[in-house]
């Protein structure tokens, strides 16, 4: 598989270290508030990557953290705990939010049909292994004590800015204009492994360390988890691009640092979601949720189709104009599924033609809109319904759009509406019979049978009305 590599700027083959396994990392949310669908662009695109390495064959374990503390409101330490700015919106306590707003988290990903990671660690959970990771650069001399707070020393470095050295353009820069400079460290872009001093003294969660009663810094729990439940050879680190720089460029630098040798040789950034204002951005308060999908009426899962649809390295403008055209196409799609009759036996000739449309479509830098391309291509083919069933239900493994779950509810939606008419058609039959037969019993005087059969159906709801045309009826729901 090709798959472009932020680190060399290149669509690099993806190798593993160890041949038949895939260690794979990605940064979780920051649980201060409800992931929007822009962070949830990125952990799309990082299960359909994940998917296919499964598919390919490599036995994946990834590892992900939860960012419960530490991640200030500039990524350049400086600036509050976003946690704690969290925490004082709702008038709660940190942990509560961080509760809240991770469970929140995993019920969008479920909805979203994106698989929970084999390993989840909240940051909060792991503060011992942060500061062994400390204590090691201290000893090995890549980090410094100034001002209460550790540092880590990027002049030690080789090379520092590993992601921007070739082209600055290339990747959106996470440092926000107007941070003060904080004068405690050596060089400009040394940043804070552990912090005991800060501008904010009411952080809520401290720990006691070596250095002093205090709380890590945001880079460090994901090294720290990475070495931790990856092991030192890392193959593939994702996230959403705006974490390169300062976030993955310090992940590298403190790793490296801390192992003696290369960390992770390939880095996966997905492009953001911007709505026509510019950056989706949670700080900023104004952003869309699946819950405000879903209130809207739209189905999680044409989300993720809606994302499947643009190329992971290509900005992706939300609109609702956009999404409803992704809501039609996504109703067309499973409407000639639902079409699809499994006659025959699968001819494997022709499943393994039209897989490698598939696969040459992820192959190719995880083409996902090709892929899909190569779904359609399936349901168009001249093959038998059988095999077509089969490729859907394989491609589904990686694409996770419930693409057969969905054509069944639909189908089961048709057959329930039929057979309501059906009954509808029954119940008129038996009624009509029924008035039928006490205008007979009143011709005939017996006035007993006309009551019993007037009261039976009024029991039912049904309501009879003599009028001058003859009897109507009116069923009362
Ligand atoms: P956070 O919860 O802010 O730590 O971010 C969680 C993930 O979402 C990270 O991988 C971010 O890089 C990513 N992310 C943040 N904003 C966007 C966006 N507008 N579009 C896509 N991914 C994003
Ligand atoms: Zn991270």
């Amino acid at each position: 598989m090709k798959l472009y590599n932020s680190l060399t700027r290149r669509r690099d083959d993806f190798v593993t270290h160890t041949p038949g396994i895939c260690n794979m990392y990605t940064c979780g949310p920051t649980v201060y508030h409800f992931a929007h669908i822009g962070n949830l662009r990125s952990y799309i695109m990082e299960d359909v990557l994940e998917k296919y390495l499964r598919y390919t064959g490599l036995k994946v374990n990834r590892v992900m953290n939860i960012t419960d503390v530490g991640h200030l409101s500039s990524d350049a330490d400086t600036g509050e705990d976003k946690m704690l700015k969290g925490a004082k919106r709702e008038h709660k306590s940190v942990m509560e939010i961080a509760k809240f707003y991770t469970d929140a988290f995993f019920a969008d990903c479920e909805k979203l049909n994106i698989r929970r990671p084999d390993t989840v660690r909240p940051a909060t959970g792991c503060i011992d292994d942060f500061i062994a990771m400390v204590e090691t650069l201290l000893d090995k001399g890549y980090a410094y004590i100034s001002g209460g707070n550790v540092y880590f020393d990027t002049s030690k470095l080789e090379e520092y800015y590993v992601f921007n050295k070739h082209d600055a353009e290339d990747l959106e820069v996470g440092v926000r204009e107007g941070v003060e400079e904080d004068c405690a460290k050596k060089n400009k872009s040394d940043f804070v492994l552990w912090f005991t001093k800060s501008k904010f003294d009411d952080q809520e969660l401290k720990w006691d360390s070596p250095w002093g009663i205090g709380y890590p810094g945001w880079h460090i729990e994901c090294s720290a988890i990475s070495l931790k439940y990856n092991g030192e050879y890392l193959d593939l680190h994702c996230g959403g691009i705006d974490n390169a720089f300062p976030h993955h460029t310090n992940e590298i630098a403190q790793s490296e640092a801390c192992i003696g040798h290369k960390w992770c040789p390939h880095w996966f950034h997905v492009l953001h979601l911007n709505t026509s204002g510019g950056k989706m951005s949670k700080s900023s308060g104004e952003f869309l949720t699946v819950s405000l999908l879903e209130e809207k009426g739209y189905d999680p899962i044409v989300y993720r189709f809606f994302c499947l649809l643009s190329h992971y390295r290509k900005s992706l403008v939300f609109s609702y104009d956009a999404l409803d055209n992704a809501a039609a196409a996504y109703k067309k799609l499973i409407e000639k599924i639902a079409a699809l009759r499994a006659d025959g036996d699968v001819i494997p000739e022709d499943f393994d033609r039209l897989k490698k449309l598939f696969t040459d479509a992820l192959d190719n830098d995880l083409n996902t809109s090709l892929a899909i391309t190569a779904l359609y291509d399936v349901i168009k083919a001249d093959v038998n319904g059988a095999t077509k069933l089969a490729l859907i239900a394989d491609f589904d493994g990686v694409l996770s759009l419930s693409l057969l779950e969905s054509a069944e509810r639909i189908s089961a939606d048709k057959n329930n509406s039929l057979s309501n008419s059906a009954a509808d058609e029954n119940l008129q039959n038996e009624i009509e019979a029924l008035i039928a037969e006490r205008s007979a019993a009143k011709k005939e005087k017996n006035f007993a049978r006309a009551d019993e059969i007037r009261d039976g159906l009024a029991a039912r709801g049904i309501i009879l009305k003599d009028t001058k045309e003859g009897t109507v009826y009116e069923i009362k729901s």
